[in-house]
């Protein structure tokens, strides 16, 4: 796997620490010779970004703010990145909220404000980043969201999340289709359920990991490395004919009734 993105640069978005799903994605592009670049949000995912990397060698091509809840920010940052790195091979959305009080009860309780606030950050950031990142994708390239099976199914307490993850899927088909005019691929990758900060917020999150255990064909739950690997074949030439897509890297049980 060492040559697959060798000389490629990659945008990674939302890295917040060791246990993040981007942080699983970063080992697998590092260790396929990508050049990485990253945004961050807040400084304190910033300090935890450049620790790791000091930590595990990796000499980052640029480290940018990017908020994906404002326009300006995204445009900013895609513009320094596509003025510094010149070309950008492929990009990881990895990056998604909603409020904690949200993420349990029922759905039909989901605020207004709620709702909008979960589709904006989690949704719509990966159109307005696809439409800014395309600008510096001169040569084609490969663009990959995270996505939860909670976006098919009903999955307890996920809630406003599953209606974010559905509009998500949906765009990944939609903007394929723009961009597939400019050899531009766009797929998601729906993980099963890892341990994140993220995860955190979501009520009875354990059960989903137990239900994995006991239920999907592996009988195990999935690590950040295998999701890694996943993000990295559909960054790389590997997947040149897959777009559109979503590939489930959930030990098999999204199949299973
Ligand atoms: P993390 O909490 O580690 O990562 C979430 C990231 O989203 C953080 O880096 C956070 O940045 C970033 N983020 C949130 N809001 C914004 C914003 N407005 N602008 C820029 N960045 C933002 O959790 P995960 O690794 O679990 O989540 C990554 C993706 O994987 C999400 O899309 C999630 O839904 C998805 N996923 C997670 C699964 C799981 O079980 N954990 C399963 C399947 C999919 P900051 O902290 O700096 O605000």
């Amino acid at each position: 796997m060492t040559s697959l993105l060798s000389g490629k640069n990659i945008v990674v978005m939302g890295v917040a620490n060791n246990r993040s799903i981007a942080w699983g994605i970063t080992q697998s592009l590092h260790n396929a010779g990508a050049n990485l670049i990253f945004t961050y949000r807040q400084e304190r995912s910033k300090q935890k970004l450049n620790k790791l990397l000091d930590k595990h060698g990796i000499e980052p091509r640029m480290v940018v703010p990017c908020d994906a809840e404002d326009d300006q920010s995204i445009e900013q940052a895609f513009q320094k990145i596509g003025e510094e790195a010149g070309i950008i091979h492929g990009l990881v959305h990895s990056i998604a909220f909603a409020n904690a009080e949200e993420l349990q009860g029922e759905y039909a309780d989901t605020s207004r404000d709620g709702y909008l606030l979960a589709q904006n950050i989690s949704a719509y950031s990966l159109v307005a980043v696809t439409r800014e990142a395309r600008k510096y994708m001169t040569e084609g390239g490969s663009i990959v969201t995270q996505t939860y099976i909670g976006a098919e199914r009903v999955v307890p307490n996920y809630n406003v999340m599953g209606a974010a993850k559905a509009a998500l899927e949906a765009s990944v088909r939609y903007l394929a289709e723009d961009v597939g005019k400019d050899d531009i691929r766009v797929n998601a990758v729906s993980a099963g359920p890892l341990r994140t900060l993220s995860a955190k917020g979501i009520a009875g999150f354990n059960d989903k990991v137990s239900a994995v255990e006991e239920k999907a064909p592996l009988r195990r739950q999935v690590d950040q490395d295998q999701v890694g690997d996943v993000n990295l074949f559909l960054l790389s030439e590997l997947a040149r004919g897959v777009t559109g897509e979503v590939l489930h890297v959930d030990a098999g049980f999204h199949t299973v009734a």
